[in-house]
């Protein structure tokens, strides 16, 4: 008998929208049991379509890690319930093989706790420990230096344009926190690319957008954390691991960020080269240049245009992942328990068993009971 799925029969719309994609289009069976004519999985389909869906699915976002919330597992059964269409479809889909997920503990450096992650953040290490901590960090991100002439752009959203000066576009006067400045620390945030500021500046159809462009006057020494250089002997000693995780955390990680760009301020840099957020959810390396400073007035560079900017597409691609599983009490489990709880009770109190007999029942009783509860 061949082992195939109707995929007409999968419930959750994401699940069954992916099993489209994945199977041959040009292939329909009919169904007998279902009586739908339509596309299939087999047994690689679905193996794929698991891993996709339920691992690949359900990685958190902005936790600057690749570690999904559930996994597979080599053997056994399946571990997860998800009170809704889905464990119907888990059912479907394992009709012919077990499909044995379960939560996942992933090894801690795949979601960024590598061991300069350790010491900077848990274990929160001063002095010179922590100097040595962002010396070995530095040392290994490419030193470059920007010549003149290279183009900047910066973008400014708002409701209405700005002047055209250049003070509009040079780093915000009155800076509030920001990945890489606290509150009160002027940093000129840019791109090499106008795309990436559109990004950065996370631009609304109602937005008025501006755009400016700088020519680079001197050059610049840059820290690229982009580019590393390293062989570390485990993933827990990755600075690239760690890097990672820091950039793309969410607000979570802007002091260490900060902490990060002080030192290489300190170290007479520039500025640096950092990924963009959402080069996580983009085609081209998307990069930002991180200037200290003013660096206009600073003369540093200068503005030579400035533009309104016209948004005339956005699109998205996505992919599908499962919504959070319930636990569930075994409530079947539990009424059996305090069933033979009272039954044992009332032989007690006629006197017909012993009290050390109950107390054992009682030992028997609580074990049970905090094992019906750690597994709901
Ligand atoms: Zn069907």
């Amino acid at each position: 008998m061949e082992k195939l799925i109707c995929t007409s029969c999968i419930k959750n719309a994401g699940l069954r929208f992916l099993a489209e994609k994945l199977r041959d289009p040009s292939d329909k069976r009919f169904f007998e049991t279902c009586g739908h004519t339509g596309g299939f999985l087999n047994e690689d389909n679905v193996d794929q379509l698991i891993q996709e869906f339920f691992v690949n699915g359900s990685i958190p976002p902005s936790s600057g890690g690749t570690a999904s919330v559930y996994n597979i597992k080599a053997t056994g059964i399946n571990e997860l319930t998800f009170e809704s269409e889905l464990d119907h479809d888990i059912g479907l889909l394992s009709q012919y093989k077990p499909l044995p997920l379960c939560h996942y503990g992933p090894p801690l450096y795949k979601i960024g706790a590598t061991t300069k992650y350790q010491e900077l953040v848990i274990d929160e290490v001063s002095g010179c420990r922590r100097k040595e901590i962002w010396e070995e960090v530095i040392r290994v991100c490419k030193r470059v230096t920007l010549e003149p002439d290279s183009i900047i752009y910066r973008a400014r959203k708002g409701n209405s344009l700005p002047p055209a000066l250049e003070k509009e576009f040079d780093s915000n006067p009155n800076p509030i926190e920001g990945r890489f400045n606290k509150s009160g620390e002027k940093v000129f945030y840019g791109a090499f690319d106008i795309e990436t500021c559109l990004h950065e500046i996370r631009v609304a159809l109602t937005d008025w957008i501006a755009l400016a462009t700088f020519i680079v006057k001197k050059e610049l020494l840059l820290l690229d954390i982009t580019d590393i250089t390293e062989s570390p002997p485990t993933p827990f000693e990755n600075i690239g691991i760690f890097i990672r995780k820091i950039l793309y955390s969410g607000e979570s990680e802007y002091p260490l960020c900060q902490e990060f760009a002080s030192e290489i301020k300190n170290r007479g840099y520039d500025g640096l080269i950092s990924s963009s957020f959402f080069k996580q959810v983009h085609k081209n390396d998307l990069k930002n240049i991180i200037l200290f400073g003013q660096p206009a007035k600073d003369g540093k560079i200068s503005m030579t245009s400035t533009n309104k900017i016209n948004v005339n597409f956005i699109s998205y691609e996505y992919s599908f992942g499962p919504m959070g599983d319930n636990k569930r009490l075994d409530v079947k489990a539990l009424e059996l328990l305090t069933k033979q709880y009272k039954d044992k009770l009332k032989l007690v109190e006629s006197g017909r068993l012993e009290l050390d007999e109950f107390e054992r029942f009682m030992d028997y009783y609580m074990h049970r009971f905090m094992n019906i509860m750690e597994n709901s």
